[in-house]
């Protein structure tokens, strides 16, 4: 499709302002401008889509179907611009009206249709199917309210809702006619008519799914992703309840249905458990299946070729119904036997596992489930009938085994067991996370089907956090490797032959310097605080939780506070440590973790000498387009989770591609991450995943608090109070049972940091590591990622 010249965007954005926003281009507000330009690049990318959809689909391509619960989007303005390479067209466009493209973009909110890494990986995948041509649909709910909003109140988190529709939904384009009905509770009736079983699934509630659609299109490419969000709706009034002159009743199943799409759950890596959790998945899988099936009769007229035109893939098992509701229409609906459906369902499906962590693992109630879905627990239990029978039979497992893989064992309902046990493939989002999958969460399935298991490194839309977030840096590539790699990230290794060239690497300084300019500017902007460019900005940035120890930094930062307190006349290097995190509102000691960390910030804030050697800022609400601003900012890069326990990480990769060097532990894509750009360009501290398992046996963190002595001096001052505030619970965590091994890793972790200070003192090696952390990122690009699922998951052409 040929690109919209700046005299086309004219008009159409003229044409928006007048007949659609009933303004003239005169008095528009640069809101209406964010809204009539949003407007005309909706209407490019649904007409590309359009033409996209039609080519793939008369070629018969093979359809990918992505699931997921949560899709953390960000902004799409920018994003679609730069895809569409219309950016500088737009600019002069708007140029000729008197308004500034840069100021845009800031009327658009994130869409926060997620909590941390899993929706940002969504987000990222689109970008990269498209990028690559793959004919693709991602699934999810359209939430009312995304991710809350944080706002730091005297340290405290405190939660605002998410309102995000009002700039939000020019994004969002509506497909009534595309909706799907979707049922709830009610009973199931069977018999047997002529050797055929019927099931009869009556007196249930049934909610309209209507789907939004937003469109991710693909860099320079032909492809364009959808992102089908349902929103759920009542189906028409309760005609029962109306006739009955029960008007409120009628009107109140509105309400009652509505509450499905209201708001997304803030948890991460954490299972609630909750009842309306697991409506919200039925809702998401039911309405996204049927769907799915519809387009395929569309298209084909008939389901026997499904698993050869469609690859369904679940994102971490909160998709996972959507199994048994491909079995339930194959059965029910359209009358395959149990053995032809289940030969096609196992072949559509493919699962990636997020965690192994017991905390995240989904389990529901079954009695729960069986009155909330009764046809799809039928199901379930009949495929844990015939599976834990194979287990028995054909495998001769014993009885403690064949519980830890049953679908359903101690009236629960194991999602990963099911997931595992279906799918064609599983596969883990980092090599160490793979293999400990196989070790140990899924070890008796790997024995018995090991074809099933395999890995693919997690990536991320490289260019918009590239392109997009660091105009320096990418115009730094272009001059001294070519443009080539913003088609192929690899080609970023061409970037190696500059290692030892003092112009390049003066130049990558001063692009370093210009962006934590920026980023001190709107920290100055937002907070008031001048934070110096020329300290050594060191950011930790990502959901919080104990796994990913914010504490352990915050730990550090507090004996060095003490130490300078002594020693206020010492030379150092200036360091800025920077957090962004939000916790899961019900997550206490997480809300704890924060309150210490701006309680630090304040006390070093009040001593004008040490501030100015040792400072800590806090970004309220990280999200997406923070970290566009922050990434290009930063010199270290903060993964210190307790090895084994983060998945893969794809903060690190953002990190490493903008120049950070990765202070970390070896754990999740760190490993990774530390062989392509070697280890001799990070700073690794810390236990191995192997010698975690080990230690962990007999691990007693109070002889460690009694035993040394500047960590037993930051974890009193917990307890005696900083400015007024105490930190008991942190204290009794870390000290009685420390279940992250903080303390364990302590020394270690202190010495990585004084090898950061050492190494920040010789410029040119410093750049020298950052430009080899960069010219190594590409593997660790989406595409990358998605070319592996293509090949190796979804057997795409
Ligand atoms: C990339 C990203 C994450 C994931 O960060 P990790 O360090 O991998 O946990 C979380 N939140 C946002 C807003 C992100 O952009």
């Amino acid at each position: 499709m040929k690109h919209l010249t700046k005299h086309e965007l004219k008009t159409s954005i003229e044409n928006k302002l007048v007949n659609a926003l009933g303004v003239d281009t005169e008095t528009a507000s640069d809101a209406l401008y964010y809204k009539a330009l949003s407007m005309v690049v909706v209407d490019y990318l649904q007409e590309k889509h359009k033409r996209f959809a039609v080519d793939t689909n008369s070629n018969g391509k093979k359809q990918v179907y992505y699931l997921c619960m949560e899709f953390l989007m960000g902004r799409s303005l920018k994003n679609s611009l730069y895809n569409l390479e219309i950016v500088n067209n737009v600019r002069d466009a708007l140029n000729d009206f008197g308004v500034k493209l840069d100021k845009l973009y800031d009327y658009e909110p994130d869409a926060g249709l997620g909590n941390g890494g899993l929706g940002r990986l969504g987000a990222c995948f689109l970008d990269a199917l498209a990028t690559l041509d793959y004919p693709a649909t991602g699934y999810s709910i359209c939430y009312e309210y995304g991710i809350f909003k944080q706002k730091i109140v005297d340290g405290w988190q405190t939660e605002l809702p998410d309102y995000w529709l009002p700039g939000g939904e020019v994004w969002l384009s509506p497909r009534p006619e595309k909706a799907v009905d979707v049922h709830f509770g009610g009973e199931v009736e069977e018999f047997w008519d002529n050797n055929y079983h019927h099931v009869n699934y009556k007196n249930y509630t049934t909610v309209k799914a209507v789907p939004y659609d937003m469109y991710v299109s693909g860099y320079d490419s032909k492809g364009v992703s959808r992102l089908r969000l349902w929103k759920a709706t009542a189906s028409g009034l309760d005609m029962d309840s109306f006739n009955r002159g029960d008007y409120i009743s009628a009107l109140g199943a509105n309400s009652m249905a509505e509450v499905i799409s209201k708001v997304l759950y803030p948890n991460d890596n954490h299972n609630e458990g909750k009842s309306l959790r697991l409506r919200q998945q039925y809702f998401m899988v039911a309405a996204s299946v049927g769907d799915i099936i519809n387009r395929h009769m569309a298209t084909y007229g008939t389901l026997d070729n499904l698993a050869e035109k469609v690859a369904i893939h679940i994102n971490d098992t909160h998709p996972t119904l959507a199994i048994p509701e491909l079995m339930r229409i194959l059965l029910d609906d359209c009358g395959y036997s149990w053995d032809v459906a289940w030969n096609t369902v196992t072949q559509v499906f493919a699962y990636t596992n997020h965690t192994v962590m017991s905390e995240a693992l989904e389990k529901w109630n079954e009695d729960l489930f069986a009155s909330m879905l009764p046809r799809i627990y039928q199901i379930i239990k009949e495929m844990n009938n015939r599976f834990t029978y194979d287990l028995y039979n054909t495998y001769h497992l014993d009885h403690p085994t064949v519980e830890r893989m049953a679908i359903i064992a101690n009236r629960t309902i194991h999602m990963a067991n099911l997931c595992v046990m279906a799918s064609h493939s599983v596969n883990g989002v980092s090599a160490l996370h793979s293999d400990i999958i196989k070790k140990d969460v899924f070890n008796s399935f790997y024995n018995i089907m090991p074809q099933k298991f395999t890995n693919v490194t997690n990536g991320i839309a490289s260019r918009r956090w590239l392109y997009q977030s660091n105009e320096g840096l990418t115009q730094l590539l272009r001059e001294t490797i070519g443009s080539g790699f913003m088609h192929d990230m690899s080609e970023l290794k061409k970037f190696n032959q500059f290692a030892d060239d003092k112009s390049v690497l003066d130049v990558l300084a001063k692009v370093k310097l210009q962006n934590k300019q920026n980023f001190a500017a709107y920290i100055e902007r937002t907070t008031g605080v001048v934070i110096d460019p020329n300290s050594i900005f060191d950011a930790q940035v990502k959901r919080l939780h104990e796994y990913k120890r914010q504490h352990l930094n915050a730990l550090h930062i507090l004996a060095t506070y003490q130490w300078l307190q002594e020693n206020p006349h010492a030379e150092v290097t200036p360091h800025t440590y920077i957090f962004g995190a939000k916790a899961a509102p019900g997550y206490f000691l997480a809300k704890q973790i924060i309150k210490l960390i701006c309680t630090l910030r304040d006390e070093i804030e009040k001593d004008p000498v040490i501030r100015e050697k040792l400072r800590i800022v806090y970004l309220e609400d990280y999200r997406v387009t923070l970290s566009e601003l922050l990434m290009p900012a930063s010199e270290v890069s903060e993964q210190i989770s307790l090895a084994g326990t983060e998945a893969s990480g794809t903060g690190n990769m953002k990190l490493m591609l903008n120049g950070a060097l990765t202070l970390g532990t070896y754990d999740g894509a760190n490993i990774e991450i530390a062989q392509h750009a070697g280890e001799e360009n990070m700073f690794i501290f810390g236990m191995r995943a192997d010698e975690v398992k080990e230690q962990k046996i007999c691990y007693d963190p109070h002889a460690i608090y009694r035993d040394n002595a500047v960590l037993k001096r930051a974890l009193d001052q917990l307890n005696k109070g900083i400015g007024g505030n105490t930190f008991h619970d942190i204290f009794h965590s870390l000290v009685n049972s420390d279940p992250y091994m903080v303390l364990r890793d302590y020394d270690s972790y202190d010495a990585a940091h004084q090898l950061v200070v050492r190494t920040y003192a010789d410029k040119y090696k410093w750049q020298a590591m950052s430009l080899r952390n960069i010219a190594e990122s590409g593997f660790f690009c989406a595409d990358r990622a998605i070319g592996e699922y293509a090949q190796n998951i979804w057997k795409l052409r």
